[in-house]
């Protein structure tokens, strides 16, 4: 047995160490179950001094590794070539407090994301981070990714949901600051470089989250439009009008729409075909009645004024469920061919209607793409295509990317809005990245992992 093996053993336990068909049982991503993991073992750390040991020994030996979150990412982050040892932090899933008073909640960095909100909602609180992927991504692959999802627009990103952080170096030291403070302007603030780094800076271990006093109503409707204009100008008289309530504003465009909620689909549709867009929005607030009478009547003005064409409220928690579970299927778009290739890029509001339009069209004239199907939290200024195609080859992948990317340097717009770079952006990061920023990315990176060994081959290339 290798050298490395034997002192992982002996530093956290044989049965944390898996090798093996117990590592080929395991896999790299939920979308992928079938597709054997390749590693040269898996590591099962339940402590942040277990993984600082695993980091020791991996250094000692230059031994690459690769963190295992939920495997939900978008960006191949876990993929692996076979010769790597995973660290899965799965086992790092306990709830260590909720403090009330104080509106934190420390956790380790494998407990999942569902677990996060539903201890929250016990203690009548809140933690507003929500996206589809919330039953298996972990709060650890969430803060690496910087994750948004669909209440950014009232509450941030993760970032600004993140009060402490536990981390572990690759050489093993532990940086710890679980301060459940909001404030705290001494200095740097070292923890926020790990966050959005994709574990290529240092492992998270725990974190002390930001909980929200849970908002007592919660209320939504689904809109429809034909004018990109229109919809953008009703945007802002619903923010305005519902001055600080407004927490979701989800973009639909038709073929998505008609996919999600036509022949085959798991939904039926609040709102008839046959319009350019539809639009997801919910209000949190103080008073179920209330605001549901407030946001109708922003509604009702908005059909007068001519601005959205039609529009149905929810009524009832199952209506609330409904919408939802419509806009978070989106696994159905990437099920319309044999292959898909996923995006989330932002730009300017009033630049994405006519940038959706233009690539749309680009991509679908493309032979053996299916269709490409963008929605997204335009609110944020971020739009996910899912291209639905039945060619694999890179050729394709390649001209697609380009069609996305490419238009989004001139727009000053992003080509990750928040899934992040991984493997599958990384060439295309000068796109809206600078050279200096690249540069001090990298000092940052050799700074801190002077091997190398952290994910390798995520986010930059270590020339
Ligand atoms: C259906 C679906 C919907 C989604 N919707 C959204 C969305 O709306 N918004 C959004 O932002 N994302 C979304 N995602 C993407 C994904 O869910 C997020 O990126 C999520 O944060 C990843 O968490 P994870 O635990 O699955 O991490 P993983 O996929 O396991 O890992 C992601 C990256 O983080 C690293 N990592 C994981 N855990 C740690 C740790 N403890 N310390 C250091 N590095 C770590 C990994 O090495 C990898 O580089 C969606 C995904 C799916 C499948």
């Amino acid at each position: 047995m290798l050298e490395i093996i034997k002192e992982l053993q002996l530093a956290i336990g044989k049965e944390k160490v898996l090798l093996g068909e117990d590592v080929s049982d395991r896999y790299y991503h939920i979308w992928h179950m079938n597709d054997g993991l390749k590693a040269k073992a898996v590591t099962l750390p339940q402590s942040t001094h277990e993984v600082s040991s695993i980091c020791k020994i991996c250094t000692k030996h230059n031994q690459e590794v690769i963190v295992f979150g939920g495997l939900t990412n978008l960006v191949g982050s876990t993929e692996t070539k076979g010769h790597e040892i995973i660290i899965s932090m799965e086992r790092m899933n306990k709830i260590e407090e909720v403090d009330p008073l104080s509106r934190t909640m420390t956790v380790q960095s494998g407990v999942i994301l569902e677990n996060i909100q539903s201890l929250a909602k016990d203690h009548e609180l809140l933690f507003p981070l929500n996206f589809g992927a919330k039953g298996s991504a972990q709060i650890g692959g969430c803060i690496s990714t910087n994750a948004g999802g669909l209440r950014v627009l009232k509450y941030g990103m993760t970032r600004s949901l993140v009060l402490g952080l536990e981390i572990v170096l690759m050489d093993g030291t532990i940086l710890s600051s679980l301060k459940k403070i909001v404030k705290d302007n001494s200095a740097y603030d070292i923890k926020q470089m790990f966050v959005g780094s994709e574990g290529t800076l240092g492992i998270v271990t725990k974190a002390v989250l930001k909980l929200i006093e849970a908002p007592k109503s919660r209320n939504s409707a689904f809109l429809a439009f034909n004018d990109y204009e229109k919809l953008v100008k009703f945007l802002k008289f619903l923010d305005k009008e519902l001055a600080g309530a407004l927490s979701g504003f989800e973009v639909i465009w038709r073929n998505s729409y008609e996919v999600m909620t036509g022949t085959g689909a798991n939904h039926k549709a609040p709102i008839p075909h046959g319009f350019k867009y539809y639009v997801l929005v919910e209000s949190l607030g103080a008073d179920q009645k209330r605001d549901r009478e407030k946001l109708q009547e922003i509604i009702e003005k908005a059909i007068l004024d001519e601005l959205a064409e039609d529009a149905v409220m929810a009524f009832t928690d199952s209506d609330l469920n409904w919408f939802w579970a419509i806009r978070e299927d989106v696994k159905i778009m990437a099920d319309q061919g044999n292959y898909d290739q996923h995006f989330d890029v932002s730009a300017p509001i009033n630049a994405l209607g006519q940038y959706v339009d233009e690539v749309e069209a680009q991509i679908n004239a493309l032979d053996e793409v299916v269709a490409a199907f963008p929605f997204g939290h335009l609110a944020d200024g971020n739009i996910h295509f899912i291209v639905a195609k039945n060619n694999q080859s890179n050729e394709l992948k390649d001209k697609i990317n380009d069609l996305v990317y490419k238009p989004l340097t001139s727009l000053g717009g992003s080509v990750s809005a928040e899934h992040g770079i991984g493997v599958h952006k990384k060439k295309y990061l000068a796109l809206c990245r600078n050279e200096t920023e690249i540069t001090l990315m990298k000092t940052l990176k050799k700074t801190l992992d002077p091997k190398g060994l952290l994910n390798p081959g995520k986010v930059l290339d270590l020339e």
